[in-house]
């Protein structure tokens, strides 16, 4: 795991990246890129590299659709051939990860020269690609610098940007719910890397006028955030400071548009009507006084293991396996520790309501998302309200975190 990436944003990116390759002797290139990518930063890059006398490749993705997935892991490995050399991702989300995927498994560095500002996985470590049709994140490694040039980043199309408003709006649904793991399900966190992510959220808030007119000030905050989330990860060495509740919509979603062959949605667009969702439920929680949450516990059960084991088959055919392994602490909970969780939660009450305060409420996150150009609820995003509503009621069970959906789910405290 690397923590010493370059990090630059700002004006000239390229010439950095140049100067960069030059003070490491990086002399041999293999750029990653797809149609957008390759007009909108790609080729004027070459160019740089080639005048600067360094040896820059170029594989040339195309398709309908780019994603991380064999086909194109296989394209860029023949591309690129058996020299060794140091890749650079031109590009955001799918191109960091098949270049991420690619150079790991070849033993070779890569660099990250992202597009636009739509999603916090540039530094991080792992690569979310569809193998043999199912979704899964592979532990890779992080760049050796990440290289973002303002004016490319602000010339993307609003909607990437608003896709990484949307990635960065979830982190209030997300450090909560890591509050929430920590106090019932001693789940480990970091107060210090919490905090960190938590600044870089309030610093895209404060500056969302300019994030909603894509101007480099406004594309700087948002960029240094989604920067700051990465690291965050990285930092936590797991994916819990920037993804809760709101992350396990979107990837159930995700993973049904995958197994459809639907056109994808872009992660953070999805993440952020998400979070309006996830809000609704802190909401709740800030409403239901501590009698009323304990009289609700009171007549809960526990689901039994059949229960789980038919819900699991129900919504996610062919991973049930996988399924059942994050979520067997929670059904093998015997019948004590069920009511020692449960007077847990009506005794740390205060401190859970406190926790919900931390989020802002979802008309708020709603005009934030608004104004960022964001969609603010999931079914304008072509999903019907069975889809949503299968969304809400079982990915809860992709993960082993005590997030705020599983108040709903394991104690029938409803959020709706
Ligand atoms: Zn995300």
């Amino acid at each position: 795991m690397r923590n010493d990436i370059h990090i630059y944003v700002g004006p000239d990116a390229s010439d950095q990246l140049i100067r960069f390759c030059q003070d490491r002797k990086l002399n041999t290139l293999m750029l990653v890129a797809d149609e957008n990518t390759y007009a909108a930063a790609g080729q004027a890059l070459e160019t740089k590299l080639k005048a600067a006398g360094i040896d820059a490749k170029m594989s040339l993705l195309t398709g309908e659709e780019i994603i991380a997935t064999e086909r194109y892991f296989v394209q860029v490995m023949l591309d690129a051939g058996r020299y060794k050399r140091t890749f650079v991702a031109v590009g955001s989300g799918s191109i960091t990860d098949i270049t991420r995927f690619v150079s790991y498994f070849t033993h070779s560095d890569f660099i990250s020269y992202p597009t636009a500002a739509s999603v916090d996985g540039f530094t991080g470590a792992g690569a979310p690609s569809v193998i043999v049709g199912f979704k899964k994140t592979v532990m890779c490694h992080s760049p050796l610098g990440v290289f973002g040039d303002l004016d490319v980043l602000s010339a993307a199309p609003q909607e990437m940007t608003a896709s990484g408003f949307g990635d960065m709006l979830g982190k209030y649904v997300a450090l909560a719910d890591w509050r929430l793991g920590e106090l019932l399900w001693n789940e480990p966190r970091d107060e210090t890397i919490s905090q960190r992510v938590k600044v870089a959220t309030d610093r895209c808030i404060a500056r969302i006028d300019e994030i909603g007119q894509a101007s480099p000030e406004g594309i700087q905050a948002l960029m240094d955030g989604l920067i700051e989330s990465g690291l965050g990860m990285l930092a936590a060495n797991s994916s819990r400071p920037a993804s809760g509740t709101e992350h396990q919509v979107s990837h159930h979603l995700e993973m049904k548009l995958l197994q459809e062959n639907r056109p994808a949605v872009l992660h953070g667009i999805k993440v952020g009507a998400a979070s309006i969702i996830a809000a609704g439920y802190y909401e709740k929680v800030r409403q239901l006084d501590q009698r009323e949450v304990s009289q609700k516990l009171e007549i809960a059960e526990q689901p039994t293991r059949e229960q789980y084991l038919q819900e699991i088959k129900t919504a996610y055919p062919g991973i049930e396996e996988k399924v059942l392994a994050e979520q067997e602490q929670f059904i093998s909970l015997s019948g004590s520790a069920y009511q020692d969780l449960k007077q847990r939660v009506i005794d740390n009450w205060a401190e859970i309501q406190d926790i919900a305060t931390s989020v802002p409420s979802p008309q708020q996150m709603s005009n934030w998302l608004r104004q960022a150009g964001g969609v603010t609820n999931l079914a304008a995003l072509g999903f019907s309200d069975e889809e949503i509503d299968e969304a809400l009621t079982y990915s809860h069970l992709l993960r082993n975190r005590f997030n705020v959906n599983k108040l709903w789910h394991l104690f029938g405290i409803d959020l709706a």
